[in-house]
């Protein structure tokens, strides 16, 4: 036979799969893969399930509902004055995943350079290399997560076509600050590249840090890929339902890819998610704060443990310094004995990177119920006395 696609036949599994399926077998507490524990709103729900028996259930455009592309546009005018032209410039995708990758395929070519911050979403670099571009990683350092400004700029070079940025950040819980954004757009503007901005966990962002989309710099509109996800701003995170907005030039190239990857994602779903994107203020700042005080639980907790837990400024995640618990330092074989032996899953960091890794510090996940956090905590307790 001969052989597969070398780029996709050389990786394993990604963490995220390997981790649920140990927990599962292990009957262990999942702070692994990043899903909520409660079921998500009712409403929303509510009008996925009346218009899968009433509504449409045959394939919409492939550029999505309009009544979701208007929700989009409406969404992102509301909460970030971005005026977008629903029909020509937003799109809905199978999941961020797939907007992710229709950008990545629409956009560069073999040779290209792709410019990609490490600790990374493990997508980002498979996605980049099968479209035959090249990664160039540029270091966040702990604690901040910060690049170095020499060490950005190098990375930008003749060949670059877009950078890949992840704001919040997972799994660093980053919220990247404005100076760093207009940081970022001089070097963009100075290459003439593009930006795939992913921006999944654009809602979750706490102590009353708000999210800045690069989009919304100066230069920066026609040049960024703005990504979101239901699956994130409304804890659906199976539903895989994700948009995107950019100026129309970049719109047609990722709907050219889009259209052969999935073509089109489920109409009753998107139909739900725009009801659920047109909810009032009260929706997205209660999400907030209530994954705020999540975090908070299990921050505290952890810190009663004697753990070192890094601040987090967004997203679902807390990263956990272990050093001191795995003088190994072999993070996965770490978050396998925790989750086999402890009872409670995580995900080791070194997952999100390519080159460089970072073997000392685990992420866990803490948009769950109290009770889940909780037992998660009582059965780490036993474990590391
Ligand atoms: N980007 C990041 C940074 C993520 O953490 C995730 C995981 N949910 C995704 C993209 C994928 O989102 P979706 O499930 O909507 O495909
Ligand atoms: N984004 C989720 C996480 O970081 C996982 C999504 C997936 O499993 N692909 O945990």
């Amino acid at each position: 036979m001969k052989p597969a696609n070398p780029v996709l036949s050389g990786l394993g599994t990604t963490i995220f799969e390997v981790m649920s399926r140990l927990a599962e077998s292990h009957e262990a507490v999942n702070l692994g893969q990043g899903f909520p524990d409660d079921p998500g709103p009712d409403d929303v729900r509510r009008r996925a399930a009346e218009l899968t028996v009433d509504g449409w259930n045959q394939y919409p455009s492939m550029l999505g509902t309009p009544e979701l592309r208007r929700a989009v546009a409406d969404h992102a005018k509301r909460f970030y004055g971005i005026e977008a032209d629903w029909s020509s410039e937003v799109m809905v995708t199978s999941g961020a995943t797939e907007a992710l990758a229709a950008s990545i395929l629409g956009l560069t070519e073999p040779g290209d350079e792709v410019v990609l911050l490490q600790p990374l979403y493990d997508a980002y670099a498979p996605m980049v290399r099968r479209a035959g571009a090249v990664p160039r990683f540029v270091p966040l350092r702990p604690p901040e997560w910060r690049w170095d400004p020499a060490e950005l700029a190098a990375a930008f070079g003749p060949r670059t076509k877009a950078v890949v940025l992840n704001d919040p950040l997972n799994p660093a819980g980053k919220v990247v600050d404005t100076d760093e954004l207009a940081e970022l757009a001089a070097l963009v503007i100075e290459h003439d590249t593009y930006v795939i901005c992913d921006e999944v966990y654009e809602h979750l962002t706490f102590d009353g840090r708000r999210h800045v989309p690069l989009m919304t710099l100066p230069g920066m509109r026609e040049r960024t890929v703005k990504i979101g996800s239901a699956g994130k701003t409304f804890s659906l995170t199976g539903w895989k339902v994700g948009y995107l907005v950019a100026a129309p030039e970049i719109h047609r190239a990722v709907a050219r890819a889009h259209q052969f990857l999935t073509y089109t994602t489920p109409p009753n779903l998107q139909d739900a998610v725009a009801y659920g994107l047109a909810k009032d203020d009260g929706y997205f700042t209660s999400l907030a704060s209530s994954l705020q005080r999540s975090r908070d639980r299990l921050a505290d907790g952890l810190r009663g443990l004697g753990l070192d837990v890094l601040d987090t400024a967004g997203t679902y995640f807390l990263a956990v310094d272990v050093s001191e618990l795995d003088p190994d330092g072999d993070d996965a074989a770490f978050c396998k004995r925790l989750t086999t032996e402890a009872g409670v899953a995580a995900i080791p960091f070194s997952a999100f990177y390519e080159t460089d890794h970072v073997r000392h510090v685990v992420r866990f996940c803490f948009c769950k119920q109290d009770a889940t956090l909780d037992e998660a905590l009582e059965r780490l307790e036993r474990y590391l006395s």
